[in-house]
């Protein structure tokens, strides 16, 4: 059975591992060690990817979180506070994703210990844990497909509790501009030059952002030039987004934003405009009566809980997986307000994770 005193000792020790994305080296061994232990046979990828494999009946099941967090995530001090884990405010928790890693191995744990030492039967396992998840789902990416055989999965990578079930995601695309002005003095030859952050005013003016529809957003969240208060400015450099559920309404996007930067350029056609649109991950929706789904289900049943089936804004390495063949479902893992230095994770929830994941091991 999960057991709240170790996974709440499990996840405190791997929150004070500090593991911002690209440097998750430590957490790796932290894990793969955890995963020997328990038994199962630990590979890598060549993006160095955690996959650990454990042999049981069936079908293999793919149980996925990732290593890494979001800044500032460093010297991470959990506090237990009530029914809480928060940090001290000066950093993220790292719930996201600690609290999804500690869910797993105590799952494990707690599925894999019966009295007397006998090993209980157990559905085949494949944990997959990835790398730099945060900002661009890279470790997913470059997850050597070869290596997993599950074709169903659970993501433990979701904000809320663990009945929450995240069916359908948006696909989001990265919008990134630098556009190339003429510099000149502002007090002596303002007419030789062609103010950059002029004309990134003038594409911000014609852009359709903020909510498009009710599974379409746009945004161009950071806008940087210029150099100083009496020089034309030469540079600026857009860095925005857009998301949606629907692959039509998303490519309706991109046209539209590409047809902004042609009409604008064209009204500038000495300053020079670099658009670069880039998909980093594409949308999914997974039936409500699909198997995997009453994998999650089954397992919750034997707690008496009720699935509350959902949409999110936010991509996840699910978005990967899907697009790969494997339905991969992202549940909650009793955190909430990821990516704050006000996050927190309850313990209770995190427990019932725990719970629900050993309910999947044992083959509920
Ligand atoms: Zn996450």
């Amino acid at each position: 059975m999960a057991d709240q005193e170790r996974l709440v000792k499990t996840l405190i020790d791997l929150i004070k591992i500090d593991s911002p994305s690209g440097e998750e080296d430590a957490m790796d061994r932290e894990v793969s060690s955890r995963l020997e232990k328990l038994g199962l046979k630990v590979s890598h990828d060549s993006y160095n990817n955690v996959i650990a494999k454990l042999a049981g009946q069936g079908r293999p099941i793919m149980l996925s979180a990732h290593l890494d967090t979001v800044e500032p995530g460093r010297g991470i001090k959990p506090i237990v506070d009530g029914g809480v884990l928060r940090s001290d405010g000066s950093t993220i928790l790292g719930g996201d994703c600690k609290a999804g890693v500690a869910i797993v191995l105590e799952a494990l744990t707690a599925a894999l210990k019966t009295g007397g030492g006998n090993r209980a039967r157990n559905r085949a396992i494949e944990v997959v844990f990835t790398r730099h998840e945060e900002g661009g789902l890279v470790g997913a990416h470059h997850l050597d497909f070869s290596m997993v055989s599950a074709k169903e999965g659970i993501v433990f990578d979701g904000e809320g509790p663990p009945n929450r079930i995240i069916l359908s995601a948006p696909s989001q695309n990265v919008v990134t501009a630098q556009i190339t002005g003429r510099a000149a003095h502002a007090g002596l030859e303002p007419e030789k030059g062609i103010s950059a952050l002029l004309i990134a005013a003038d594409i911000l003016g014609r852009l359709p952002l903020g909510r498009i529809d009710e599974e379409t957003t746009a945004n161009i969240g950071r806008l940087e030039g210029g150099l100083k208060r009496n020089i034309i400015p030469e540079q600026a450099f857009l860095d925005g987004e857009f998301r949606s559920r629907s692959n039509e309404k998303l490519a309706d996007v991109e046209r539209k934003f590409r047809g902004v930067f042609d009409e604008v350029a064209s009204r500038y056609p000495e300053a020079k405009i670099d658009l670069d649109i880039v998909n980093t991950y594409r949308a999914y929706q997974i039936e409500a009566d699909s198997p995997a789904v009453a994998v999650i289900g089954r397992a919750l049943a034997e707690m008496g809980l009720e699935p509350i089936l959902e949409s999110t804004g936010g991509g996840s390495d699910a978005n990967v997986f899907i697009e790969k063949g494997i339905t991969a479902i992202p549940v909650g893992i009793g955190v909430r307000d990821f990516h704050t230095t006000w996050e927190t994770a309850v313990i209770s929830e995190v427990l019932q994770g725990a719970q629900m994941c050993e309910g999947v091991i044992r083959g509920a």
